[in-house]
């Protein structure tokens, strides 16, 4: 399956018009002997020509610099030529022209049909696109595309695009129409229609053009969609191919939490990578790291704990997990006789209580700090060197240094390997589920500040304590500190609309968007807001009843 064909550039544009049921898309049905996704439904669109980048071309594009399409696509050079691709194939495969006379006029009816006989010469490459362009006196409307998606074929393909999608919306008097020849039909469908019609069987759609359609089925009108697309941020799929629990590939995309550990884990892309969370599987994620997931499910420890054995020969260990026989067996068996240190994130019940079966079967060095003196704790996890924010330890050839980070636990401490810029990072951040805060010894002032930490390090990947690898760790930290703080500002409107709440009450008013079942767990989140505003002098407890404290300009 492994595929080294590089990935060529091409531009899409989904067309977007409103139907009495809501935005409609223009799709074009490819011919069956195509050699590229022959059969399915596409946007009009295609691979980037050459001649796309022709000065005489790129002095008649209209609304948008080159540089601000550089910024927009976040390339050194040539974005303009997207756009240019995008007007270009959009007129040739639909027939839809966005573009107007040098005087400023769209083109309409009339002029799209007096155009029209250029599409076949053009495609063909009989005409070139710039003479085209310049003997009908027309600038590109680029202006009027709003830069939607990024995507890139999954290996595996006879060929590889890596395709911009633009939106736009389509010209009231253009109506589109297919070629005939390499498209063989075209149709304007709700985005939900098009997605139930493909799940019927009754049309084709591919990975790219599916997912992309189901972004789009939120909007209500399409100058909705074509406004969300003008400041959204654009995220790339890097569409891969993995095997799941039954050895059944299947793709993924950006958004599915297997995505980043997937191509940490398989770089070429050979699509062999297996993403099951099976306990007691030794899983291989680079050269340096394996992980073993405990048999310790649950609601607080997803799939379970997360064991990482670190090294190029002699190993570490890093967070042993609960003390589960079964789970110290397949710790030892990955080891192979080669475990030298055994490291705790923190010393919770699910991290560190495997440490003594460790060490006792291996001489292990246990390294960490302390359990404090709080409910809850692995009282007998002894280390014998204890690590301070900076210090470093060195792994054979590999270094990992000690981020001491507060916060879930007041001894929480990342470890950083710094030949990968792999962070190990326990409790601090997960995959899959929100962290819990819980006072005394949490303390949600300093898991802020921890994650603020993160931001200043240098770091590619997270290797959470429960889940699968995080991706884009600093964009991860801010998406945190955005939801504590949106968590704290209910609080604070809850309280100043409230009066004089108990606890109780309040957490009805703060996590009325969470499940009844978790209210539990919530209460304790809301202990350490409530902790951290009283610190920072906004809240007052009297009586078990809190209050906002006014400030003196408030009289
Ligand atoms: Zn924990």
């Amino acid at each position: 399956m492994t595929d080294k064909l590089a990935a060529r550039p091409a531009a899409t544009v989904l067309l977007l018009r409103d139907g009495s049921l809501g935005p409609e898309a223009f799709l074009l049905q490819r011919t069956r002997s195509a050699a590229f996704l022959a059969g399915a439904y596409v946007f009009p669109g295609g691979a980037l020509d050459k001649a796309d980048e022709d000065i005489r071309v790129l002095r008649r594009v209209a609304g948008l610099s080159d540089a601000e399409a550089n910024a927009r696509l976040g390339v050194e050079v040539g974005g303009l030529g997207y756009w240019v691709a995008a007007v270009r194939e959009c007129f040739e495969e639909s027939g839809i022209l966005l573009a107007e006379g040098e005087s400023g006029r769209p083109v309409d009816a009339a002029r799209a049909a007096q155009l029209a006989p250029y599409r076949s010469a053009l495609h063909a490459g009989k005409l070139a696109f710039a003479d085209f362009l310049e003997r009908e006196r027309l600038l590109l409307r680029a202006g009027d595309l709003a830069y939607f998606g990024h995507w890139i074929t999954a290996p595996g393909r006879a060929r590889r695009f890596d395709t911009r999608f633009f939106l736009a919306l389509a010209p009231a008097e253009q109506a589109g129409s297919h070629d005939g020849s390499e498209l063989i039909s075209s149709l304007w469908l709700r985005p939900q229609e098009a997605i139930e019609r493909e799940a019927r069987g009754e049309l084709e759609l591919v990975f790219a053009t599916k997912n992309t359609l189901a972004d789009l089925a939120r909007f209500a009108r399409a100058r909705d969609a074509l406004e969300h697309a003008r400041e959204a941020e654009v995220e790339t799929n890097r569409a891969c191919w993995a095997l799941g629990p039954d050895g059944a590939a299947s793709l993924f995309r950006r958004r599915d939490p297997q995505y980043f550990e997937i191509h940490w884990s398989d770089p070429d892309e050979t699509g062999l990578t297996n993403v099951a969370l099976e306990p007691g599987v030794a899983k291989r994620l680079d050269p340096y790291v394996t992980r073993i997931i405990a048999p310790n499910p649950g609601m607080m420890t997803g799939p379970g704990t997360n064991t990482y054995l670190v090294g190029d020969q002699d190993l570490a260990v890093i967070d042993p997990g609960p003390a589960i026989d079964a789970h110290v067996a397949a710790v030892l068996a990955a080891g192979a006789g080669r475990i030298r240190w055994v490291l705790c994130t923190h010393t919770h019940l699910d991290h560190s209580p495997a440490a003594a079966a460790i060490k006792a079967a291996t001489g292990a060095v246990l390294i960490g700090r302390p359990a404090p003196a709080h409910p809850g704790q692995d009282a007998g996890f002894a280390p014998e060197r204890v690590l301070e924010h900076g210090d470093r330890l060195m792994l054979g050839g590999l270094t990992l240094r000690a981020l001491h980070t507060p916060g879930h636990a007041s001894n929480h401490l990342c470890y950083l390997l710094e030949n990968t810029r792999m962070l190990f990072t326990g409790d601090h951040v997960m995959q899959g589920s929100t962290v819990v805060i819980n006072p005394p010894d949490g303390d949600m002032r300093a898991y802020l500040g921890s994650l603020e930490l993160l931001l200043g390090e240098d770091i590619l990947i997270l290797a959470p304590g429960h889940g699968y690898l995080i991706g884009e760790p600093h964009r991860e930290a801010r998406r945190l500190i955005r939801h504590r703080l949106a968590r704290e500002a209910k609080v604070l409107s809850a309280l100043a609309r409230l009066g004089a709440p108990t606890l109780e009450e309040l957490v009805l008013a703060v996590y009325d968007d969470v499940q009844p079942r978790l209210h539990g767990v919530a209460m304790r989140s809301l202990a350490a807001h409530l902790a951290k505003l009283a610190a920072e002098g906004r809240v007052r407890v009297a009586e078990l009843r809190y209050t906002l404290v006014q400030s003196p300009a408030e009289g």
